[in-house]
């Protein structure tokens, strides 16, 4: 963790933090950021060890604390997100694990939008209730819950924003509000956005968290996470962290400082060919709906212009019909890759009423509407014909 103060740095675009941010070179003259692959570091004489170990001189001990690597991702992230410091994490669920055992004690309560990825669900209902933290879940756009499930004890509001797999949006601002009208913290998964589109800490949030598997590699490789957020908040994540251990390694910090340099290019080029093909899904026959924030038709989409730069990658639509045909139109697929996962430089495709949402019983299915002939896409970097003419396959033979 470390402050972002690096002066020719400080007003500096988008663009140019993510190719620059965080960068220390060393005396080889290394171009690229080099990965330092080492679990511990040696002291020049036992004095100097002694001052590391005690705390009165700062510098690397071991890599469960710090790693140069890791450092120069954790400047990076900061710096894109806007906020004072960051942490890196094993994966993104690491990222808010350490983010709730940092800042949350038995006797609090959360209040967690509904409609979070399923694995945070599980997270604070099984886990964090475990040690006495109660969680209220409300639907994501219904602020009268949010006020509603407010109580003494709340210390934490968590949502994501846009939802999964539906684009619903938050107003980050108006919940941003809530919680520091009730002295709570208001967390953001800010993973299907990224700060190219989207920097919640700016609308009023106190801590984004990660999922850097996603898009901020962008190309499937690794499995990682970050928090972002205040100095003083940070400090307790990372005391966490050194403590309980779940770091990132260094060649996956490397790997995201590399997916980062192409960020904007990537996620603008995502966020146009997923609405291009959510146009051309709109008016298909064999389409019932499309919900993508950058429709004119979505309830989300002032909010979303307002809130993000563009709208994303992953759109999801209903057939006409019921599973069966979702299935069909999927099978049919030959260039998309079906997998769960999302904002990778290949475009998949999913049921999530079997896969992602599948362990959901109906009526918790139908309240969060996703139906069972509902398929997401996260839209890759193929040429936007070819994805297309890959989805025509299946639905022509629905028509
Ligand atoms: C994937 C994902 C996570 C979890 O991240 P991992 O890196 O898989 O641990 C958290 N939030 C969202 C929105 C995700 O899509």
């Amino acid at each position: 963790m470390n402050d972002f103060t690096d002066d020719p740095l400080l007003n500096a675009g988008l663009e140019t933090l993510a190719v620059r941010a965080g960068v220390v070179r060393t005396a080889e003259g290394e171009h690229s950021e080099p990965i330092f692959a080492t679990s511990s570091y040696v002291f020049a004489n036992a004095a100097e060890a002694a001052a590391r170990f005690n705390g009165e001189e700062q510098g690397n001990v071991y890599s469960r604390y710090t790693n140069p690597t890791v450092r120069t991702f954790e400047q990076r992230i900061a710096a894109l997100e806007g906020g004072e410091a960051a942490v890196g994490t094993a994966s993104g669920m690491a990222a808010i694990l350490s983010t709730a055992m940092a800042l949350l004690k038995a006797g609090d309560h959360v209040i967690c939008s509904r409609d979070v990825f399923g694995t945070t669900t599980n997270l604070f209902a099984r886990y964090m209730a475990k040690f006495g933290v109660e969680v209220s879940f409300v639907p994501l756009l219904d602020l009268a819950a949010w006020k509603q499930a407010m109580r003494e004890q709340t210390a934490m509001l968590f949502l994501e924003t846009p939802s999964n797999p539906l684009c619903e949006v938050a107003d980050i601002r108006s919940l941003s509000t809530l919680a520091h009208d009730n002295d709570c913290l208001l967390v953001v998964d800010n993973c299907f956005c990224t700060p190219a589109l989207q920097t919640p800490l700016s609308l009023g949030a106190d801590i984004v968290v990660h999922s850097a598997t996603k898009y901020l590699d962008g190309q499937g490789r690794c499995v990682g996470g970050a928090v972002v957020g205040a100095a003083r908040h940070m400090s307790e994540v990372e005391t966490f962290l050194r403590t309980c251990g779940p770091t990132m390694s260094a060649f996956n910090a490397w790997v995201f400082l590399k997916g980062l340099e192409t960020l904007r290019l990537r996620m603008d080029a995502h966020s146009r060919s997923a609405l291009e093909l959510a146009l051309w899904l709109q008016q298909h026959s064999a389409v019932q709906q499309v919900y993508y924030a950058g429709l004119e038709s979505h309830p989300g989409h002032e909010l979303a212009k307002r809130q993000q730069s563009a709208f994303g990658g992953v759109l999801s639509f209903q057939v006409r019909g019921g599973q069966e045909q979702a299935w069909q139109v999927i099978d049919a697929t030959r260039i998309m890759s079906l997998t769960a996962n999302l904002g990778d430089a290949k475009t998949t495709i999913v049921h999530p009423a079997t896969t992602t949402h599948g362990r959901l019983s109906d009526e918790q299915r139908e309240q969060a509407g996703i139906g069972r002939n509902l398929i997401r896409v996260s839209v890759g970097l193929e040429n936007i014909e070819d994805l297309k003419a890959d989805l025509e396959r299946g639905l022509a033979a629905l028509g």
